[in-house]
């Protein structure tokens, strides 16, 4: 069984924000700190997402992306990580996107309840640069469970940093230098119109292009393999051999949207079937409405056949989603 859209697209791919809360406010996302939270009573509860969860896999999802807001303040995270483990086999890839936030308390917890992969935030080398984007003192977080994610051997360890002009794009080549030494799989994305306070321009995005080619002009790169796939990253390794690897996500500049295999699942129950939706497909009130599970496999169904052939960023008439990044889940 497979999710197919009305563009030839095999969706295969869900990332599910567990909480539309974040102790973070990083400019880029929540400059102006958290919008009205959704009602404790609109967010699914684990075993809804659970439910949700292994008839998406039955209908072809093999990756699960658990992200938010953030998503290990969601008391209990790793009953839900032990739940959707249960769906492997078929469930093949069992990731997490974190700012570090208790990570290196839970981290082995996590492992062994089934979780495949971690992915940390960390959007400066620099302690204090580090507070002023994310607007909170704690360059700790990311950095400890960095360290813990090695100890507790995911492999391999992503880190992700949104590189933005005049912000931190002068630390592309330390994050580099960063991933050499600690063998890391370091994600450089190029900034999206998802922030809070509507401050993105075109002018703050740094082009893939010219982060691969900073970064080259210090440590050669050579791509990792000749096709992307349906993944978001072009993935380079050192030309000299030594460990890590550098990934480049340019969906401003370089729209991969004919190779997305993408949707995703909000706190709040609603399907988004692109990062930049305007409108969104309310699951939670088909699971609440006491539909069969074949009932909710055809809402899925229906509701992934209008997946937006590509995003609007630079079209003159792009509006800028309702909701967040931290809201959406990235
Ligand atoms: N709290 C977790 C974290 O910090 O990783 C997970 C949620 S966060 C929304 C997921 C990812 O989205 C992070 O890597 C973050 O940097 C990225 N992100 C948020 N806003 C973004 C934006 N406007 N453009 C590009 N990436 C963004």
């Amino acid at each position: 069984m497979t999710l197919h859209d009305a563009h030839n697209r095999t969706i295969r791919d869900l990332r599910i924000s567990v909480t539309d809360r974040c102790n973070f406010r990083c400019f880029y996302c929540l400059p102006n700190g958290e919008p009205p939270l959704a009602r404790k009573d609109t967010i699914l509860t684990f075993e809804e997402i659970a439910r949700l969860s292994e008839i998406f896999v039955s209908l072809g999802i093999e990756k699960i992306r658990l992200t938010g807001g953030e998503p290990m303040l969601r008391k209990g995270i790793v009953t839900l990580v032990e739940q959707l483990a249960s769906l492997k086999p078929r469930l093949k890839d069992l990731a997490l996107t974190t700012n570090g936030q208790s990570f290196p308390e839970n981290g082995a917890e996590l492992k062994a309840a089934g979780l495949d992969r971690v992915t940390i935030s960390l959007d400066s080398l620099n302690a204090d640069r580090f507070r002023e984007i994310t607007g909170v003192d704690a360059i700790y977080k990311p950095l400890a469970a960095i360290e813990a994610a090695k100890e507790y051997a995911f492999e391999p360890v992503k880190v992700n940093a949104v590189i933005v002009r005049g912000r931190n794009d002068d630390e592309l080549v330390d994050f580099a230098r960063f991933a050499r030494e600690n063998a890391l799989s370091f994600r450089f994305i190029e900034f999206m119109p998802l922030d809070s306070g509507h401050g993105w321009s075109r002018e703050m995005v740094v082009p893939g292009r010219e982060m691969r080619e900073r970064i080259n002009s210090v440590y050669p790169l050579k791509l990792k393999e000749t096709s992307r796939g349906t993944g978001t990253s072009w993935k380079y390794v050192f030309a000299d051999g030594s460990p890590g690897e550098i990934g480049i996500i340019a969906p401003v500049t370089e729209m991969f949207c004919g190779q997305c295999s993408r949707i995703r699942l909000t706190a709040d129950g609603q399907i988004r079937t692109c990062l930049f939706s305007t409108t969104e497909h309310n699951l939670r009130d088909v699971l609440r409405s006491g539909a069969r599970s074949e009932e909710i496999a055809q809402f899925i169904r229906g509701v992934v056949m209008k997946k937006e052939p590509r995003h609007y960023i630079n079209d003159p008439e792009f509006i800028q989603p309702a909701r967040t990044m931290s809201f959406i889940g990235g």
